[in-house]
């Protein structure tokens, strides 16, 4: 029989959503009757805007006659999208980016996870902690880690606790690291890092030779014009990152799939000899190589995304959940709960009151209230005592929730 990758069975059982769909099949089991309002998933659940839908529709009838059919396109993405995405998420903010440095692939979550293999399995990397699980989990699979500890840390990862005390912001490492993984603003706390601290980064990684990997899934959440969107809004990041953005979260693309990537030019890494090799081409070969590119109507409903109505209905999707975040944040408050993020992010991240787990507050939550939200400590160690509510929902659910919890569960 063909031996396993070994480093799989280091992995803590993708634990965390599984776990709760199991809590809440076992209440709902014995509480038939329960009204279950969901604010745990990071799933949007309004529907796609119309000049997306246009743009779709427009993409998928041209496969239908022989003029205007499309097979195979290019795999970084058609120019027409690169374009607009250059032009748009880019120039518009000061920003020079060729749309050659430009990569379109089906999911941030994909690029977040692939991007690992063109670096050396001896890269030292450092994640924020509590983050999204998949920047750490594959680079247990590729065995850059040791096991996990009882924490459920793994050896060889450096991580960067992200805490009240610092403003839930990691704090740049003592030692130098090759990788660090970025998000912001973050998944889970749904803080946002400064111009100031992400201009540290930078100089950080320059004076090490460590690369960013830079997670901006949910800039489009970002509504103060002084907060950065991009790093590359940062003088000298061309140099030391890379740069993953989404559809997902922005415009509703979760079930539809369309996202990129942005390695610059500049940026380089060395091989075993000490020269310097770029990174562009290094991850160009790797996406021609083990990716035919995303579907053509796809790619025109993302380039929909950027005309005048797209922008502006995107704008408003936003904003909806935005509102629903304020709802979440202010009501919580009201209930003498510590509040953090939701203001440039739909996630909300709360401390449990008391001395409760995180998932003592999942079930006291869950049979006090019949709302379902997600255990900080699923997303890291320093997530522990903390708890996440997401905006993403229909409004009369979400009041519905706040005013469960202030009735039922007030913090004080
Ligand atoms: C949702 C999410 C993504 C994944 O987005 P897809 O493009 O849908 O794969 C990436 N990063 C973070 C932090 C996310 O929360």
């Amino acid at each position: 029989m063909a031996r396993i990758n070994d480093h799989y069975q280091k992995l803590s059982a993708g634990y965390l959503f599984p776990e709760i769909a199991r809590r809440v099949q076992a209440f709902s089991q014995e509480n038939a009757e329960a009204d279950l309002i969901k604010l745990g998933i990071g799933d949007v659940t309004r529907p796609l805007p119309p000049a997306v839908i246009e743009a779709f529709q427009d993409g998928v009838a041209e496969m239908a006659s022989v003029e205007t059919f499309r097979g195979y396109g290019p795999e970084q993405g058609h120019l027409f999208l690169r374009e607009l995405i250059a032009a748009n998420d880019y120039a518009s903010r000061g920003v020079a980016i060729d749309p050659d440095e430009i990569f379109v692939s089906d999911g941030a979550k994909c690029d977040c996870g692939n991007i690992q293999e063109i670096f050396s399995v001896d890269c030292r990397v450092a994640v924020a902690d509590p983050v999204y699980p998949v920047y750490i989990d594959t680079n247990v699979m590729a065995g850059r880690t040791g096991p996990s500890d009882d924490r459920g840390c793994y050896e060889n990862i450096l991580y960067m606790p992200c805490t009240e005390e610092n403003g839930f912001q990691p704090e740049l490492p003592d030692a130098a690291v090759d990788l660090v993984y970025l998000c912001s603003p973050n998944n889970p706390t749904g803080t946002v890092a400064t111009r100031e601290q992400l201009a540290a980064w930078v100089a950080y990684a320059k004076d090490c030779g460590a690369t960013i990997l830079y997670d901006a899934a949910y800039e489009a959440y970002i509504s103060d014009p002084g907060l950065p969107r991009s790093i590359y809004e940062i003088d000298g990041a061309r140099d030391v990152a890379i740069e993953f953005r989404s559809f997902s979260k922005t415009a509703g693309f979760t079930g539809t799939r369309c996202a990129f990537i942005v390695v610059p030019r500049e940026l380089t890494g060395k091989n075993s000899a000490g020269e310097d090799v770029s990174i562009h081409e290094l991850w160009s070969r790797r996406h021609s190589t083990k990716f035919n590119g995303v579907s053509y109507p796809v790619q025109r409903a993302a380039a929909g995304v950027y005309t005048e109505e797209g922008k502006a209905q995107v704008l408003s999707l936003i904003e909806f959940y935005m509102e629903n975040a304020r709802i979440i944040r202010e009501g919580l408050q009201a209930a003498g709960y510590s509040v953090h993020g939701g203001i440039h992010s739909p996630y909300s991240w709360l401390r449990v009151p008391g001395n409760a787990t995180s998932w003592e507050f999942f079930d006291l939550l869950l049979d006090s209230t019949h709302v379902v939200g997600t255990p900080g400590s699923g997303f890291g160690p320093s997530g522990e005592g903390y708890f996440r509510l997401s905006a993403f929902g229909e409004r009369e659910r979400i009041q519905e929730a706040i005013t469960r919890i202030q009735a039922k569960l007030p913090a004080s």
